[in-house]
């Protein structure tokens, strides 16, 4: 490994968080050579985010390693549950059972309807993600990974673009010289800033919980598991007058991701690490020994969303685009989709399969779901942490009884809303993309908990199972996907004759049986790298001008058509 990054690639990309690590596995899978630089020693040591979404799931299962991430974190029996509580060791309120890692693996398998996917949600902290994303990342022969590296200035010639950047531990300088420029470099993103682009929306908002400045502790303590009563849960809050927090458990022997939200008087750079062993103490409500591992303060209160992801050869992805209030575990999740969106497309200009344009409808299709994930996400802040208990909640007394039997059902309501979101999830949709070839039909209404199959092209391709445990998913190619559906499907040579004329690469997918018909509602679906539906008809006739359409070809001037 050389001790500089290479001077010269197809993408720089600055952020080595899960968007940045996504789009270099994106870029390397395809050959595409990307260099990342990011200011950290190497990836997170906290836990930072806890939820992975079965749509991200998804796309680790594309690039081969959703076992290994579904391996990580928690052991395979450690149930994921999430249970509210006055204090840990004290009342339980409510809980929604949800599946342990290996019970998830079996449940996929046999679900259907809204939840038919090969993966489901899988409960792991973000640091366990990065760790493995980096590893696969680093293995491409295309991709150079850059930690202990910050970029200082970068400017966009028009004809490239050129990055300066110094080593974090002695100062050294370098220049990388690329075709384009990610800013994957999260929620103070300088390049986010030097474009000139501001977040818009809602900030600062206030609440009891998950509305102001949080405090957030690593901590071990094993003896959570012996002074806590209950069966052991993955999310854990507490709900009380006092002090409200959540500890999500981290590797289900001792180490959590506790957060807090701090009072009116009290000044975050003077809490002790005394004061913060005090927090979690008083949220178990038992005195145990535990041990911190880092303190950290962050704001919660943000739906806020970029109001340009590009301009010129630079773009945006992940929080620098978008900073969501965690509620609903949808920011890190939307990174990692910023960066499948973009990562097709830049290979696909780069290898000149496709116009420079493609690049364009990056932002028209993730910034409307960036505001839309960010609304979601403020919705769940609401419900959380607005709701407010009664003042005896903790009593032992008939009222307490009755305050800690309304919370919990409050709470039980709450927590289905926002842990069970297949329509969050599976439902987010590119409709009025220009690359993106309508048939005229409507696609289901977008809600949160329920998500209902559709070919409508726009959205994902609805998933089935295809005998003996193999995923419709598994069945895709890598880049197009032309499936033939049902007994009638016309041939599928002039779709062939496209893709190669275009140098695309096309996987057909004969799917002769009835139900794949129904599901699809058309004889011929036309599948991108990121599963999405771009086009579906009964007629192959049109096979040029949709492939060249749905790369971008014949669209001119697609910003125009959606200024931001
Ligand atoms: C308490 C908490 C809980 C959360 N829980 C969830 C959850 O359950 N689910 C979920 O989806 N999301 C969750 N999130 C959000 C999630 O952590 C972020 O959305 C995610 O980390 C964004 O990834 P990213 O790659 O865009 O940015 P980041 O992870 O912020 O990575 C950006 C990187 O860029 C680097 N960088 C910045 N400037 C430079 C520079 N000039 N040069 C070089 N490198 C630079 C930074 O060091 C950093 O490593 C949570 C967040 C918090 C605070």
């Amino acid at each position: 490994m050389p001790s500089h990054p290479p001077p010269d690639c197809s993408v720089i990309i600055v952020g080595g968080g899960p968007c940045g690590l996504m789009l270099a596995n994106e870029l390397g899978r395809r050959g595409v050579a990307a260099v990342l630089i990011d200011d950290k020693p190497a990836t997170a040591f906290n836990p930072q985010a806890n939820a992975t979404q079965a749509r991200t799931m998804e796309h680790f299962r594309r690039l081969g390693f959703a076992d290994e991430v579904r391996s990580a974190g928690l052991p395979p029996e450690y149930p994921t549950d999430i249970v509210y509580y006055t204090r840990f060791a004290k009342y339980e309120l409510a809980r929604f059972p949800l599946p342990s890692s290996r019970e998830a693996r079996a449940r996929a398998a046999a679900n259907s309807g809204g939840w038919s996917a090969a993966e489901l949600p899988h409960r792991v902290s973000q640091k366990f993600v990065e760790a493995i994303l980096w590893k696969h990342a680093a293995a491409l022969p295309s991709v150079s990974l850059f930690y202990g590296w910050r970029m200082t200035a970068f400017v966009d010639r028009g004809s490239h673009v050129e990055v300066e950047a110094e080593s974090v531990a002695d100062g050294a300088r370098t220049s990388i010289r690329g075709a384009y420029l990610v800013g994957a470099d999260g929620p103070r993103s300088a390049i986010r800033r030097q474009l000139g682009f501001n977040y818009a929306g809602r900030t600062g908002v206030a609440r009891e919980f998950m509305g102001g400045r949080m405090y957030a502790i690593y901590v071990c303590a094993p003896e959570f598991y012996r002074v806590v009563p209950h069966k052991p849960g993955w999310m854990n809050v507490t709900i009380n007058r006092d002090r409200r927090a959540l500890m999500a458990a981290v590797d289900g022997r001792g180490e959590f991701a506790f957060h807090t939200q701090l009072r009116a008087d009290e000044e975050e750079s003077r809490v002790s690490e005394a004061d913060a062993a005090a927090m979690v103490r008083a949220a178990i409500g038992a005195p145990i020994a535990l041990e911190i591992l880092s303190r950290d303060t962050w704001t919660a209160g943000h739906a806020l969303v970029a109001d340009g992801f590009q301009r010129g050869r630079v773009f945006l992805g992940g929080d620098a685009a978008h900073l969501f209030t965690p509620t609903g575990g949808l920011g890190y999740n939307t990174a990692v989709e910023d960066a499948v969106n973009l990562g097709w497309k830049l290979a696909a200009v780069i290898k000149r399969q496709a116009p420079p344009n493609l690049l364009d409808t990056y932002s028209i299709e993730r910034r409307p779901l960036a505001v839309r994930n960010t609304g979601y996400a403020q919705t769940f802040a609401d419900s959380l942490g607005l709701f407010q208990p009664a003042p005896e909640i903790e009593d032992d007394t008939p009222q307490g009884a009755a305050a800690r039997l309304e919370a919990g059902t409050y709470l039980n309501a709450h927590a289905r809303a926002e842990f069970n979101i297949p329509g969050i999830t599976f439902g987010g949709r590119y409709d009025g993309s220009p690359v993106i070839v309508a048939d005229g039909t409507a696609p289901p209404p977008d809600t949160v908990n329920t998500y209902v199959p559709s070919a409508c092209p726009g959205g994902r391709a609805p998933h089935l199972w295809l005998g003996q445990g193999r995923s419709l998913y598994d069945a895709f190619g890598f880049e197009w996907t032309l499936l033939r559906l049902g007994g009638r499907a016309p041939e599928s040579a002039g779709f062939a004759r496209a893709t190669t004329g275009l140098g695309l690469d096309l996987t057909v997918l004969d799917l002769p049986g009835d139900e794949a018909r129904e599901l699809y509602g058309a004889d011929l679906a036309l599948i991108r790298p990121d599963q999405i539906v771009a086009w579906r008809g009964n007629d192959g006739a049109a096979a040029e001008a949709v492939l060249r359409q749905v790369v971008g070809f014949d669209v001119l001037e697609i910003a125009s058509l959606h200024p931001q």
